[in-house]
Formats: C-alpha cells, sequence, structure tokens
C-alpha cells in the first residue's frame, strides 16, 4: 500500500515535526538529545522489513490481530438507513486499540536498550496495555496516574499492579491525565538514559504523533481489505471518537487516499457545549502549546487550561493530537460531537440490540453514526470504529443510571 501511486494524502510532518502550524517540537533542552535518539530510530524502522515483520508477528499470535468488521444488523434495522459496520477494535488482548501503539513503542524501546518504561494514563487503558506488553518483554514499568483518577478506576489500577507495574498517583493539578503527563515528562527528563516514554495517544513532541499514528494505522489498513470482501467496496462514511485521536488518526490514515470515503471524528461534547462541561478541543478550542506540541487546546483568555468533563474517562482531555488539528483546517476530515447522554443512549443500544458492550468512548461514535445513518438512504455504508470494550465503564453507566452496583 506504501508504493501506491495515486496517493491523494502521504503526509509526513516536516522534519521539524508540524503539519501545518500544528505538531512541532516543544521540549526543554534536556530532552533534545533523546528526542533526537528516538528521531534516528523512528525513521529508520521506516523501511527497516525485520522490524515490521516483528511488529506484525505480535498483533497476530499475542493481540489477535487482524479485529473482524461485524455488520450491525440490528441496529440497522432500527435506523431504517444507511448499513453500520463495526470494526472490532474491543477484541483485541487488552480490550481496545491502545495495543497496537504500545507495541510498536516497545519494540523500539527494545531496540534502543531502554529497559525501564514509563507511561501516563488516564483511565487506566493506556496503563494497562503498557504494563501488559512490559511483563511480556520482561521490561520494568512504571505508568503515571492522576490520583482522581486512581480513585474512579480501582480496578484498572489493581490490574497493571497485577501486572506488575508499579503505579504513581500524581496529586498536582486536577490530579487527571493531563498532569499525569506532565509528571511522566518530569520523571523522562530525570531519567533520559535508561528509560523509554511510551505516550498512549498522537500527541506529544515530534516524533510521537506521526510514529503513534504509523503504529495504528494497521486498523484502516486491515479495513481498506476486509470492507470489499464484505460489502463489494469501501465504505461511504468512516466514524470514530476523539481523545487525542488515535484510534482515530489509525482508521483514517489510510483512507485519506480514498476521496469517496467521508471521515468524521467524534469529540465528547459531555453535559452540552453550552455548559462548558465538556472535552471537545476542535469545536470549542483555540490555537495553544501543550505536552510538546501545538494544537487546539481547551484554555481560557489567560492561556490555562480548562478542566474537561466527560463520562467516559478516555475522551477527557483537553487538547487533540496536532494531525487532526491540520486535517480539520484542511477539511480532509469532518469533526463533530456527541454528548453523555447521546453516548450512553448509543452504549444501550448496542448491548441489547448487538449483544457487544461498547467502550463509553466509542459509543460517542456509535451515537453520531445512528443520528447519520437516519439522514442516508440504504445503499449508503458507515464503518463505526469500536476502539474498545465497556467491560471498564460498567460502574460508570450503573452510577449514571442511578443504579449501586
Ligand atoms: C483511550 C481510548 C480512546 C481515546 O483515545 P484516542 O487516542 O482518541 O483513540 C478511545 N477509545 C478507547 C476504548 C480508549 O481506551
Amino acid at each position: 500500500m506504501n508504493s501506491s501511486n495515486n496517493y491523494i494524502y502521504s503526509l509526513q510532518p516536516n522534519p521539524e515535526g508540524f503539519f501545518g502550524q500544528y505538531g512541532g517540537t516543544y521540549i526543554s533542552e534536556t530532552l533534545s538529545n533523546i528526542i533526537n535518539e528516538l528521531k534516528n530510530h523512528y525513521y529508520n524502522i521506516q523501511n527497516d522489513e525485520s522490524f515490521w515483520q516483528e511488529y506484525q508477528k505480535e498483533l497476530k499470535y499475542f493481540v489477535g490481530r487482524p479485529s473482524p468488521i461485524s455488520y450491525a444488523e440490528r441496529i440497522t434495522q432500527s435506523v431504517n438507513g444507511a448499513k453500520i459496520y463495526l470494526k472490532r477494535e474491543d477484541l483485541n488482548h487488552t480490550g481496545a486499540h491502545k495495543v497496537n501503539n504500545v507495541i510498536g513503542q516497545a519494540l523500539l524501546a527494545k531496540r534502543m536498550g531502554k529497559k525501564r518504561i514509563i507511561a501516563e494514563t488516564g483511565a487506566g487503558q493506556h496503563g494497562v496495555a503498557t504494563a501488559t506488553i512490559c511483563a511480556r518483554y520482561g521490561l520494568e514499568c512504571i505508568v503515571y496516574m492522576g490520583a482522581e483518577d486512581i480513585k474512579r478506576q480501582v480496578a484498572n489500577v489493581y490490574r497493571m499492579k497485577l501486572l506488575g507495574a508499579e503505579v504513581v498517583p500524581v496529586n498536582s493539578g486536577s490530579k487527571t491525565l493531563k498532569d499525569a503527563l506532565n509528571e511522566a515528562m518530569r520523571d523522562w527528563v530525570t531519567n533520559v538514559d535508561n528509560t523509554f516514554y511510551i505516550i498512549g495517544t498522537v500527541a506529544g513532541p515530534h516524533p510521537y504523533p506521526a510514529m503513534v499514528r504509523d503504529f495504528q494505522k494497521i486498523i484502516g489498513q486491515e479495513c481498506i481489505q476486509q470492507m470489499p470482501e464484505i460489502t463489494g467496496r469501501q465504505p461511504d462514511y468512516i466514524v470514530a471518537c476523539i481523545g487525542g485521536g488515535s484510534n482515530a488518526m489509525g482508521i483514517f490514515y489510510p483512507y485519506l487516499n480514498l476521496k469517496n470515503t467521508k471521515l468524521i471524528g467524534v469529540e465528547a461534547a459531555g453535559k452540552g457545549l453550552a455548559t462548558g462541561e465538556h472535552a471537545a478541543s476542535i469545536s470549542k478550542g483555540s490555537f495553544g502549546i501543550l505536552h510538546g506540541n501545538a494544537t487546539y487546546l481547551l484554555q481560557d483568555d489567560k492561556g490555562q487550561v480548562t478542566e474537561t468533563h466527560s463520562v467516559s474517562a478516555g475522551l477527557d482531555y483537553p487538547a487533540v493530537g496536532p494531525e487532526h488539528a491540520y486535517l480539520h483546517d484542511e477539511k480532509l476530515a469532518d469533526y463533530v460531537c456527541a454528548t453523555d447522554e447521546e453516548a450512553i443512549n448509543a452504549f444501550n443500544i448496542c448491548c441489547r440490540l448487538e449483544g457487544i458492550i461498547p467502550a463509553l468512548e466509542s459509543s460517542h461514535a456509535l451515537a453520531y453514526a445512528i443520528k447519520l445513518a437516519k439522514e442516508l438512504d440504504k445503499e449508503k455504508i458507515i464503518l463505526v470504529n469500536l476502539s474498545g470494550r465497556g467491560d471498564k465503564d460498567m460502574h460508570t453507566v450503573a452510577e449514571y443510571n442511578g443504579i449501586q452496583l
């Protein structure tokens, strides 16, 4: 696929890591050596067959890829419009798309001779995936997590500990994901010599946004193969939820070359865009710099990052990956929103009509896809990236419904 001659989008960031005005490398002096080392290794693996063979082998025999695409037949019947298909990232080992990226970065860490891995986590999904792969490769694993998130995600914290990781509570700021990211960066500055920082989404200083996308584009590459086998053609629409944007970038990227497939990213509108309690960085944010890159950011007049809200912890991040900011401005993808309530409704529909308990993050994509399907005729095809399974969200959904488990 990389040698296709009718590429309309083969964008790589420029050597400084910019997608247009977004991205870049906004880091402290202390990190410049390690970032350069990482950049060199990232560029080296581009054409290194043996690296990608090992990566593919892990995805096949450990993660269980390729993940299937399921026709959501009963949801489709109930909407009486376009056909809805689901790319089943929920069936990956560890339950979401995150592991694709973690394997890629962990293999890179091994090549660079780094035996100590650090990561940040919000809901705990990236932490669990990282702890899992570190256990498999025999690497030391330290996960930074906001103290508030540790309280909300007791099961995932224990899961990481079972897998041998050390979970470090972060008590600064709002004690959530963005603070955990700051703390992980601080650790990295101090321990650059033996430490590899595995970032969980398409954000951070260059080369992370492009590198994480490259480790997630397997999702879209599989869909390009699978859709014609299942439906005879490529989908008219692809819909994916946006936290930092890694599952969306992974399914979008290969499709940026296909003019007839529209790409739609769904941000978390929380309690409604008008309430201010949301995490819609593209819809409601403005240009700024966070965690090493320039992008759309939720900030106040003084440039302070604002508090965000979403019922799904994985979407509760005040920024978005720089490539999405670029795709938005260039109108190569559309960005819309779904509220907490719409996501919970879609979650319930998916449970009852399809026998699939989706992650609340993925339920945002599904909510928008259902709305869209109703407006389209029956020949149209919508492919939803079901980024993860919802077992982790049992407590949140029960609480939302006023039920005590
Ligand atoms: C973490 C997570 C997300 C959000 O992260 P992206 O980088 O935007 O993909 C979405 N879905 C699931 C299941 C997640 O665990």
